[in-house]
């Protein structure tokens, strides 16, 4: 039986392997996917016995899709638009490193939301998720504002998206104040942070004080709860809001696309999501 592993810290909530696992069995595959709780530390080993026993693949996930850029063998050109990696491909030996998460998002967004051609997003959060999302945003011609904890993180993120993607970013800091001075012309509000996820499901990255930008859409990478704290509040407030799942979804199809070479049996990676989160939400 063939391996492909879910490398990183926590793992053991990530719905993942449910879907991957679905994937592999209706396709006939003999392979299993596993999560592997892998500390910053133990990645190079990881990946030494990836190569070493011949692993197809890997997901990398947080808090190491950065770390693990420079222990590939090449990138794939949507992990050098986004620097950053979630999936792994062993080609014979020789790792490459690709990025789904960022035309995940963006399909799924596409799917429930018409871009519009020009406008400002709000991220929340500047880490790996945030970083697959404004290469995605950006590409699609919008404005960047990211409201980020950690000043270097954000800044180091706006000048790659700069430089990367010769896109319009602002930054701001994580204070309440700054929820507050978001532009008037905002289309759309992404939480790339996990505040909101179970079981810490009270918190909220947006201060329940501030109003939501009129016009906006929301949308929470959080994928539980089924109803986000912060999703609440933008249906609350009439606005449109989209959860993290349909990204989760489109992200781990166009890996197996990747490690597999077959199209990925998306029905039924869906309903075995679909059923994982119902017992989750039980
Ligand atoms: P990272 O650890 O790389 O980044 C997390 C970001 O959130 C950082 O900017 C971090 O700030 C910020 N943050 C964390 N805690 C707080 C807090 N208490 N207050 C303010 N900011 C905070 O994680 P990822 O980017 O990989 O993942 C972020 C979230 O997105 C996770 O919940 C993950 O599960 C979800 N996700 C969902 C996907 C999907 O398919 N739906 C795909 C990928 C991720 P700082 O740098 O200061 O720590």
């Amino acid at each position: 039986m063939k391996r492909v592993v879910l490398l990183g810290s926590p793992v053991a909530h990530s719905l993942s392997p449910v879907i991957q696992n679905a994937a592999f069995q209706v396709s006939g595959l003999d392979w299993c996917y596993e999560a592997i709780e892998t500390e910053a530390e133990e990645l190079e080993p990881a990946l030494d016995r990836m190569r070493a026993e011949a692993w197809p693949g890997a997901n990398v996930t947080l808090p190491l899709k950065e770390t693990v850029v420079p222990l590939l063998d090449v990138l794939d050109p949507s992990a050098v638009e986004v620097s950053a990696v979630n999936t792994i491909v062993n080609d014979g030996g020789r790792l490459v490193g690709h990025n789904t998460d960022s035309l995940g998002f963006v399909r799924d967004l596409r799917a429930h939301w018409q871009v519009p051609a020009d406008g400002v997003a709000v991220i929340l959060g500047a880490g790996g998720a945030a970083r697959a999302v404004a290469s995605g945003l950006a590409r699609q011609g919008l404005e960047i504002v990211l409201i980020a904890r950690s000043p270097e993180r954000a800044r180091v993120l706006a000048e790659d998206l700069r430089r990367t993607h010769a896109a319009k970013v602002g930054v701001l800091p994580w204070i309440g104040a700054s929820f507050a001075q978001i532009p008037e012309h905002c289309v759309l509000v992404v939480n790339a942070t996990p505040l909101g996820m179970a079981p810490a499901d009270q918190d909220t990255p947006w201060p329940p004080e501030v109003p939501l930008p009129p016009g906006a859409v929301v949308y929470d990478l959080v994928y539980t709860p089924k109803e986000t704290r912060f999703q609440q509040y933008a249906r609350q407030s009439g606005l449109q809001s989209m959860p993290g799942g349909g990204m989760l979804l489109e992200q781990g199809a166009l890996s197996y696309e990747r490690w597999t070479g077959r199209r990925a049996p998306r029905r039924q990676m869906r309903a075995a999501l679909h059923r994982a989160l119902e017992r989750l939400h039980a």
